[in-house]
C-alpha cells in the first residue's frame, strides 16, 4: 500500500520501509515481511510499524518505456516511464529523464513534482543520468593542447 500521507507539501520524498527484524527493504511495502514473515501495522498498535527509508541515489536502469496518450494536463506528447534497481537491490518505477535511455545505464534518483503545480501538484521518483563526474567535466572543458600553442599573448 503507498501511503500518500508522505507526499505532503513540505516533505517531498518517496521512502521505502525497512523490515524491523531481518532489514530487507520494500517498495512498495507490504503488509507481511517476503523474507522472514514480520508483520507490519500501520497503526502501530498491534506490531511495531516499519522504519521509513527515504529512496534515492545511485541505480541502474532494468527495462524503460515510452507512454504516450497523456492526460491533457500533460503539456509533453510522451514521457519516459523507467523501473530501476538501487544498489542495495531495491527496485522502483518512476519517471525517466534520458536522452537516449538503455538498459544498464547508471542514473541517480531523486523525488520531484511529475505533475500539476502549486498545492495540486504531485510528487514521485524521478531518474536522471548521472552528471559526469569533476574528471569527465574536465576533460571535455579543456581539449589537449597542440604543439606550439601560446596563451594568447604573443
Ligand atoms: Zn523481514
Amino acid at each position: 500500500m503507498v501511503d500518500f500521507g508522505q507526499y505532503g507539501p513540505e516533505k517531498y520524498t518517496v521512502c521505502a520501509r525497512k523490515c524491523p527484524k531481518c532489514g530487507k527493504l520494500f517498495y512498495p511495502e507490504p503488509m507481511v515481511c517476503r523474507e522472514c514473515g514480520t508483520r507490519r501495522d500501520p497503526s502501530g498498535l498491534k506490531f511495531s510499524e516499519w522504519e521509513k527509508v527515504p529512496i534515492g541515489g545511485r541505480c541502474r536502469l532494468l527495462t524503460w518505456t515510452r507512454l504516450f496518450n497523456l492526460p491533457s494536463d500533460f503539456a509533453d506528447r510522451f514521457l519516459l516511464f523507467g523501473i530501476v534497481e538501487f544498489d542495495d537491490g531495491l527496485r522502483a518505477s518512476g519517471r525517466l529523464v534520458a536522452a537516449q535511455p538503455a538498459e544498464g545505464m547508471l542514473l541517480t534518483a531523486r523525488t520531484d513534482v511529475v505533475r500539476g503545480s502549486g498545492e495540486d501538484s504531485q510528487c514521485g521518483l524521478v531518474f536522471e543520468e548521472m552528471a559526469p563526474t569533476a574528471v569527465q567535466l574536465k576533460a571535455k572543458a579543456l581539449p589537449p593542447r597542440e604543439v606550439g600553442e601560446t596563451s594568447g599573448r604573443i
